[in-house]
């Protein structure tokens, strides 16, 4: 039987555009844990004709603000953890975001025993991160994510590279967005950075270098705690 202690999950932090579901992608694949991307979950009930998709449209496309942290903790708790493929632990992309947001979440992960081991940030130059969403295409069918001019070469004309489907924009990735999303990154998450720094559990981590070197950075320090963290398990547990 699977041991629970050895469960955990990994949260990404960083502003728009720093590589957070690239590097959640990347991780989940490293500790085969499930990456469980915040936005893109919220972009998907924005598409139902329901009240609560209407209200979560209205606040991503038009207002650009951050959902209300009764919902964030409702779909964690009662859709997302609730899959099976949640069980032993999940790379959480993008959530807490806002200070209200962090005991709901942790209490929430504590209860799933698959508790919360480090926060990762992800800090990037905002001329980088304008300039990496500016180029920043997405395939509305499997959610990947692009750079035109590094991972493909015309948004226009070339098709998804996984699934060969027409790519598009994010609706909320123009100037305007972009800027206001940047504004609240500081004024709401920063915060939260700050709070798990205080508490000792952050992993500060440059996300200006290539995609891979930054994941192979977090998986090498995510992997020496887990080492020290067995260590330290199994002495408590012999004596
Ligand atoms: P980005 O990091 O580029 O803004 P995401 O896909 O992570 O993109 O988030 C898109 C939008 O979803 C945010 O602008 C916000 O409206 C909403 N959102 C995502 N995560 C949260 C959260 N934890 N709390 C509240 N709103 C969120």
């Amino acid at each position: 039987m699977e041991k629970k202690q050895n469960f955990f999950s990994v949260v990404l932090l960083g502003p728009p555009g720093s590589g957070k579901s690239a590097q959640a992608l990347c991780l989940s694949k490293f500790f085969q844990l499930k990456h469980v991307d915040i936005g893109m979950e919220l972009r998907k009930v924005a598409q139902e004709d329901t009240p609560q998709g209407k209200e979560i449209y209205n606040y991503m496309y038009k207002e650009h603000s951050l959902i209300s942290d009764e919902i964030i903790e409702n779909l964690l708790q009662n859709d997302i953890c609730k899959r099976s493929e949640c069980r032993r632990g999940i790379i959480l992309d993008g959530a807490p975001r806002r200070i209200g947001q962090i005991e709901r979440i942790e209490k929430i992960l504590q209860k799933q025993e698959i508790p919360l081991l480090r926060v990762i940030s992800l800090s990037v130059k905002k001329e980088s991160l304008i300039k990496r969403i500016k180029h920043r295409y997405f395939c509305p069918r499997c959610f990947s994510f692009y750079i035109e001019g590094k991972d493909i070469q015309n948004a226009q004309k070339d098709l998804c590279p996984r699934c060969q489907y027409p790519l598009m924009k994010r609706e909320d990735d123009t100037l305007e967005g972009v800027e206001k999303r940047l504004n609240i990154f500081e004024e709401e998450t920063l915060p939260v950075i700050e709070e798990y720094r205080r508490k000792k559990i952050l992993l500060e981590i440059d996300g200006d270098r290539e995609g891979e070197i930054v994941c192979q950075n977090v998986y090498e320090q995510i992997t020496l705690i887990l080492r020290e963290k067995e260590y330290e398990n199994k002495n408590t547990s012999r004596n």
